[in-house]
This record gives structure tokens, C-alpha cells and sequence, in this order.
């Protein structure tokens, strides 16, 4: 039984584990450092207690801290939330270990699938196809170069413990990866605190799909796929469900395989398992999974009618699955556009400032994601995420028209936002066609303005 629930996490997710937290009946309390005591999901739970002082190292990853805030409170179970410590499998042993339920999988779950490295090598012993690559981590120079003559060129390397789209190098040739794996290794160690990393092979024009699934440790069901190919710098700017690339069949095949590697490890929680997509060959290679709720979970909760961070927080409390695959189905089609606080004409410059004035479109469709509020000062220690604008309509066509019209009815005073170049991309002929690739943005973005739509402009001032 869960009665208190402590949220470790800050921004939209957490405000958006309160409202579940709510709606099932239970206390919600939001872990918070020093500066974000204003925040809009400590004012919205009903208790929030402080672990540190604004830098992340010694509040949101500070497991002592936490562990302790969580006893203090009374709390029977925590939620990580995304991001910091969600995919940390010392934190959830460290839960548990307190006697406390975590929101998630186990700790020896997290250890296996967190680990790229080692996820691979799971998913292939489920019979999931992944990218060719090296079998484990590689260790020296020679056995890098020797498992890059079958892989082939050009490869990336990749960090065993990366994430976030950080820690992934490209090597067009051996002198190339010569030259680039003691960078790649010493660059992981100090951003993840583990050196390991692997090869994988580079699969140019690649779409990112990922399948989201639920498992309560002994039966698993997906929740169909997201299409995320539209990133920058490998993250995800602009995400829907179900993906315009695939047909029914592929659908099938590809969502099966995610319950079939989620039951392989008996999985508990909700999960995404990542895949690249060659729409020529209609192949699919499993690239990661991520072992928590996702940034980008609200598109498949708008196709499906259900309530994942709810669900997850169920199964977490021990109560199985109380629904089939075939209660699941597809309905319309969800968009949603992260709104950043960067500044798309300086190279995505990180924007801050005061909300002076905020004017959110409502309506038919339309879902809003974020903790921003007038008069809200935004710290300048963490994610540049402040919002997630969802659509959702009966199609793709009118899940853009009505993008655009929510986009027109935005208004922001204070900080430059995303939400201006999401308005030019929805415009853009190859995104209504749904015909891109996962380095289709970064293209778009390095061409002249004046290729591009002319656009109302979205009201959004510094
Ligand atoms: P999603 O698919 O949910 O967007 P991401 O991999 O982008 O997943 O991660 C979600 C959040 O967690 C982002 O804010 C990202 O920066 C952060 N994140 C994920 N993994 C790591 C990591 N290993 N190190 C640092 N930040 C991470
Ligand atoms: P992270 O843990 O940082 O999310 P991923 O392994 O999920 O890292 O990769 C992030 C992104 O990098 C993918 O969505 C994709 O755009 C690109 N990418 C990853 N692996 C490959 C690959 N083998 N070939 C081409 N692109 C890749
Ligand atoms: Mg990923």
C-alpha cells in the first residue's frame, strides 16, 4: 500500500506526478532544493520538504539526502521522475534498502537495461534484432579496431552508461577511431562516472522509433510506438504517436518484439525500449531502453486514453496489470512540442528570466505540460525544458493544423522559448508529410530562415 508518496524531481514531471498522485488518492510530497522553492509543483502537493542547495549534485542526486527526507516525511514511496537519479540503480537499492517502495524496476532491472552495453546483449538473447555492433564494451585500441572491421565504418562509440544524447563520438574510418576512443572514454568516465563504451555501426537516414511498455513483473503490454526522429544534437525536440512511418504489420512485429524483451526480463513499471528504423528495408534495430516514464509520454497517453504515470505507480504498489494488449488501442494521432528556454537564433543559447506574462492556448485537443506561471524566476541550474505543448486530434493533418492554432494562441513575456521555431516547422513540406530523419532538424535548422515558411510570428518576447 502506498499513502505518501515523495516526488524527487522538479519542473513539469513533477507537478505532473502530483496530479497523479492526487487523482489516486495519495499524499503527494515534492523533494526540492534550495531553488525551487517557488515552483509550481511545490505549490501545488500537498507537503514539500528541501534535500540541498540548487546544484544538482547535492539535492535531486544527493541519495543520503533523500533517503533521509523520505524517512523524515514518513513517505512510502518514492518517484524519480526522469532525469536524475530515475535510472540510478544504487538510488532504488538505496530505496528499498529503507524499506521503501521505488516507482520503477528493480535495482537489478535497472542494472541490466540501463547499461547500454548490457541491454543489447539482452535484447538479442530475446530475439530482438540490434544494430550491429560490438558484442560488449571494448576495452583497448586493438579490440576496437579489430570488432570495427565487421561492423564497419562509419561507427559511433558509445558510452555503456550515457544518456540525454551525451556521450555518443562518430568514427568515419580507424584513424578517426583510433584517435577518438581515449576521448570517448575519459569524456564518459567524467560524465557518467563510467569509462565503458562499445561500437555500434551508423545507420545514416535512420528514423527514432520507441515503443512504450508496462509490465507488472510477470505479464508485459505496449502502448503502441512514438515517432521521434526530430531531434537536435540527439535529443528529441518534437515528437508523435503512432509513427507516420510504419504500416500495420511493421507495427505488429516492432511492438511485439518490446513485450517480448520487456517479459525476457520479467519487467515492472513502465519502460520504453528505443528503436532506429530503415525505411527502405523496413528493418528496425533496438538501440536502448530507458527504465522510467518518459519525457514524451503525454502523445502516447493522448492515443490510448490511459493514465501511464497512474499505471506506474500502481504496478510499483504491487497490484498486477488489470488490462489485455487488446484493451489497448489507437485512436487519432498526439504531437507535442518541447518549449525550451533557448534562444534558436543564438544557437540555442540558454534563456532565462522572469515570467512577465503567460497566456496558454486551451480548447479542443490541446494539453499543456509545464510549471511555468506569471511571476515565476527561472534558476539557472538545471533542464532548459519549461513546457510540453500536446495536440491531439483525429488525424495527423489536424493534429498539425491544430498545433499550429495553439501555437497562435501562446503568448510568453520574459524568456525566448522554442515555441516560435516549432511554429516554422510544422509549416515545413517534408514534416507534414511526415518524411524526415533523425538529422532531418539540424539540416532544416542550418538553412536560411528565408527557405522556410513565412509564419505569424508566436508571441514570445525577452
Ligand atoms: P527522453 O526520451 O525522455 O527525452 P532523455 O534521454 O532525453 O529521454 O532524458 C530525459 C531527461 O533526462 C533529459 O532531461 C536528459 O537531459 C536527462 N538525462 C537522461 N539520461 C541522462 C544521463 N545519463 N545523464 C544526464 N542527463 C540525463
Ligand atoms: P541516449 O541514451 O543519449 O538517448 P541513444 O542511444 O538513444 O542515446 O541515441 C540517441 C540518438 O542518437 C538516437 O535517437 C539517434 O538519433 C542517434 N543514434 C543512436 N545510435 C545510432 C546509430 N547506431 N546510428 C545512427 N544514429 C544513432
Ligand atoms: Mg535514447
Amino acid at each position: 500500500m502506498i499513502r505518501r508518496l515523495l516526488i524527487v524531481n522538479r519542473g513539469e514531471i513533477a507537478l505532473r506526478i502530483v496530479r497523479a498522485a492526487r487523482e489516486l488518492g495519495l499524499v503527494s510530497i515534492v523533494a526540492h532544493s534550495d531553488a525551487d522553492v517557488d515552483t509550481l509543483a511545490v505549490h501545488q502537493a500537498d507537503e514539500a520538504v528541501c534535500i540541498g542547495p540548487a546544484q544538482a549534485a547535492k539535492s535531486y542526486l544527493n541519495i543520503p539526502a533523500v533517503i533521509e527526507a523520505a524517512r523524515n516525511c514518513q513517505a512510502d514511496a518514492v518517484h524519480p521522475g526522469y532525469g536524475f537519479l530515475s535510472e540510478s540503480p544504487e538510488f532504488a537499492r538505496a530505496v528499498k534498502d529503507a524499506g521503501l517502495i521505488f516507482i520503477g524496476p528493480d535495482a537489478d532491472i535497472i542494472d541490466r537495461m540501463g547499461d547500454k552495453a548490457m541491454a543489447r546483449q539482452t535484447a538479442i538473447e530475446a530475439g530482438v534484432p540490434v544494430v550491429p555492433g560490438s558484442p560488449h564494451a571494448v576495452e583497448g585500441l586493438e579490440e576496437a579496431l579489430s570488432v570495427a572491421e565487421d561492423v564497419g565504418y562509419p561507427l559511433l562509440i558509445k558510452a555503456a552508461a550515457g544518456g540525454g544524447g551525451r556521450g555518443i563520438r562518430v568514427a568515419e574510418d580507424a584513424e578517426m577511431l583510433t584517435k577518438q576512443l581515449p576521448l570517448a572514454k575519459s569524456e564518459a568516465q567524467s560524465a557518467f562516472g563510467d569509462g565503458r563504451v562499445y561500437l555500434e555501426r551508423f545507420i545514416a537516414r535512420a528514423r527514432h522509433i520507441e515503443v512504450q511498455v508496462l509490465g507488472d513483473g510477470k505479464r508485459a503490454v505496449h502502448f503502441f510506438e512514438r515517432e521521434c526522429s526530430l531531434q537536435r544534437r540527439r535529443q528529441k525536440m518534437f515528437e508523435e504517436a503512432p509513427s507516420p512511418a510504419i504500416d500495420s504489420t511493421i507495427r505488429k512485429r516492432l511492438c511485439e518484439s518490446a513485450v517480448a524483451l520487456a517479459e525476457h526480463v520479467g519487467y515492472l513499471g513502465a519502460g520504453t525500449l528505443e528503436y532506429l528504423f530503415d525505411e527502405k528495408t523496413g528493418e528496425f534495430f533496438f538501440i536502448e531502453m530507458n527504465t522510467r516514464i518518459q519525457v514524451e509520454h503525454p502523445v502516447t497517453e493522448m492515443v490510448t486514453g490511459f493514465d501511464l504515470v497512474r499505471a506506474m505507480i500502481q504496478v510499483a504498489a504491487g497490484e498486477p496489470l488489470s488490462i489485455a494488449q487488446n484493451d489497448i488501442t489507437l485512436r487519432g494521432w498526439a504531437i507535442e512540442m518541447r518549449i525550451n528556454a533557448e534562444d534558436p537564433d543564438h544557437d540555442f543559447f540558454p534563456s532565462l528570466g522572469t515570467v512577465k506574462k503567460l497566456v496558454w492556448p486551451t480548447g479542443p485537443g490541446v494539453r499543456i505540460d509545464s510549471g511555468l506561471y506569471e511571476g515565476y524566476k527561472m534558476p539557472p541550474f538545471y533542464d532548459s525544458l519549461v513546457a510540453k505543448l500536446i495536440v491531439w486530434d483525429d488525424s495527423r493533418e489536424h493534429a498539425l493544423t491544430r498545433a499550429g492554432r495553439a501555437l497562435d494562441e501562446f503568448q510568453l513575456q520574459g524568456f525566448t522559448t522554442t515555441a516560435g521555431l516549432h511554429r516554422r516547422l510544422i509549416e515545413d513540406s517534408a514534416v507534414k508529410a511526415g518524411a524526415f530523419d533523425t538529422v532531418f532538424l539540424e539540416r532544416w535548422l542550418a538553412e536560411p530562415a528565408s527557405n522556410h515558411a513565412n509564419v505569424k510570428e508566436v508571441i514570445n518576447e525577452q
